[in-house]
């Protein structure tokens, strides 16, 4: 961001122009318009960069950011109104009142895993409150941070807003300014940096942060549904959602058949081969690619002998029939070159899922491995930053699976005894941006509100909250600081100003004034 564009927010703002309500709500009206009229490109932006389905960018970002326009436009003038408070008797005569004011100019640093969602959501709420807002996408999703460099300015009022592209170096050279309020949204370990950052001058911080959201179940739900809607949590945008199902803890009765009917409910939304299906996203990047490989309990891998990440081999295609079998007869996994790899054994060629698998692609599912048994997917293809919708099962708490935020299309099932060892589970690890719950029993329900914390807590409804304008969406703990959307927006972005106002006449502060006679000692 050079000079003169920190110093024309500025200048806009202390200007005065942000403030009147007919300047916030031609604003978001400008926003709702560019969705309409914008919102195809965006979308194919969106699936240039992630290989997110257009369908799935509308009804999760586009029309999400519409409503939330719509919904803080109609309401922020009565949240910015004054609200009268009652002065103490002591005090009297006298008035008091609160009043919203924007905080000036915000950064608006956003990731890239719902890019124009996760960039023009907070925005909404930053201009209904009165800001000026520098933006700052993610460089992970170039094609939609270059389209709203492009289309933001021309859309709004450029003197007021302004996108700065970049990563890192970009960022940490804008964190280094001034500005009146940092909102962040992505990873925790970036999320320290900002808050360090933003302590220099100080600048407050709203931080949308991630983590391992549980998911229990128990034997009084109607499992189908649960499944289904499971599924559908984790495996929307290929699992790269904040506050996706990150793992299933499960009682006994029905774990493993739980697993089992999530891999039945992959098949209905997205086929025998979700490869193929055009319903179903990519990973963002061959980083991530790799680190969602070495959280599998597969040796799998594509291609043509190179090595693979962490946890995979690279088996050539003529040589994979072969090798499993050898593998299988010899009860472990072995390399191309017939080494030996694995801790534990296999399971026999064509026996597993993730043995017959697509082209260029081997996958050998290790019983032993503590990341579980691979009940359905386990299969990647690097090239195509492809990994299939997953499902472990009997995964142990101490697999790498379970030691990191996912965030992709992985699911672990874990067995535990009871609601009460989910919730102390839960309890022992950070607290997560979201916690869900499929059970019929008004006593666990009850238990896991009353004894768990979580960003936010949903009964038989995974990722519902985040869609609600009314619902304050944030984290608590490691999953971050603050909220916004609708009214916890607006607030994010407005410093609330207490007002006093007392007649100089009669002066009753006499009575507090020194020197102090007995009537105020008493008092
Ligand atoms: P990311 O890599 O896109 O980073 C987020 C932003 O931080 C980007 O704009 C990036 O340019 C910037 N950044 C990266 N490194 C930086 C550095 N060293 N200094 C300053 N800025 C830097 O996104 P990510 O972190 O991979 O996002 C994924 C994480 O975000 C997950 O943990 C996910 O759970 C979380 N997330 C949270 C929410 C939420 O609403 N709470 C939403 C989406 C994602």
């Amino acid at each position: 961001m050079t000079d003169d564009t920190f110093r024309r927010l500025n200048t806009t703002f202390e200007s005065g122009r942000t403030r009147p309500l007919a300047w916030r709500r031609a604003q978001l009206d400008a926003l709702r318009r560019m969705m309409r009229e914008r919102g195809d490109d965006l979308a194919e932006a969106v699936h240039a960069d992630l290989g997110k389905p257009v369908a799935e960018t509308t009804l999760t970002e586009l029309d999400l950011i519409a409503a939330e326009a719509r919904f803080v436009r109609d309401r922020m003038g009565s949240w910015a109104r004054r609200r009268p408070v009652a002065m103490p008797w002591a005090l009297q005569p006298a008035l008091g009142w609160t009043v919203a004011e924007p905080k000036g100019v915000v950064l608006v640093i956003a990731p890239w895993n719902y890019p124009v969602l996760l960039s023009l959501g907070p925005m909404a709420d930053a201009l209904a409150a009165g800001n000026a807002v520098c933006l700052k996408p993610s460089e992970l999703a170039p094609r939609t941070s270059a389209l709203l460099a492009r289309l933001v300015p021309r859309y709004l009022d450029p003197d007021a807003v302004a996108v700065v592209e970049g990563g890192a170096k970009e960022t940490g050279a804008l964190l280094a300014r001034p500005f009146d309020h940092v909102f962040y949204t992505g990873g925790e370990r970036v999320g320290r940096i900002v808050m360090a950052a933003a302590a220099k001058h100080p600048t407050p911080v709203t931080l949308e942060l991630g983590g391992k959201s549980p998911c229990f179940v128990d034997g009084t739900c109607d499992l189908g549904v649960a499944a289904r809607r499971i599924a559908w949590g984790r495996f929307t945008n290929a699992g790269q959602t904040c506050v996706a199902p990150d793992y299933v803890l499960a009682t006994p009765d029905v774990a493993e058949a739980l697993a089992e009917r999530i891999g039945v409910a992959v098949r209905e939304f997205y086929g025998e081969d979700p490869r193929r299906s055009p319903d179903y996203g990519r990973i963002v990047n061959g980083r991530h690619v790799d680190r969602l490989c070495g959280l599998l309990p597969v040796r799998a891998a594509s291609g043509d002998g190179a090595s693979g990440p962490r946890g995979t081999h690279v088996l050539r295609r003529d040589l994979r029939e072969p090798l499993v079998k050898a593998a299988s007869a010899i009860g472990a996994v072995i390399d191309m070159a017939g080494r030996r790899l694995s801790r534990g054994a296999v399971v026999p060629a064509g026996d597993g899922p993730g043995s017959g698998t697509a082209d260029g692609i081997v996958a050998v599912p290790g019983v032993a491995d503590p990341a579980g048994r691979v009940v359905c997917g386990g299969v990647v293809d690097r090239e195509a930053r492809y990994v299939a919708p997953t499902v472990l099962f009997g995964t142990s708490p101490d697999a790498p699976v379970m030691r990191e935020e996912i965030f992709g299309p992985i699911l672990p099932v874990l067995v535990v005894r009871d609601a009460d060892e989910a919730i102390r589970f839960v309890n022992a690890r950070p607290r997560p941006l979201a916690a869900y719950v499929f059970s019929r029993d008004r006593a666990t329900r009850l238990a896991f509100e009353r004894r768990t914390s979580s960003g936010a807590l949903g009964f038989g409804l995974p990722l519902g909250h985040l869609m609600s304008a009314r619902l304050p969406f944030g984290g608590v703990g490691a999953s971050g600081i603050g909220a916004y959307h609708g009214k916890s927006g607006f607030n994010a972005f407005s410093h609330v100003k207490t007002v006093t106002v007392k007649p100089s006449h009669p002066d009753t502060l006499r009575l507090v004034y020194p020197p102090f006679d007995a009537m105020t000692r008493r008092v």
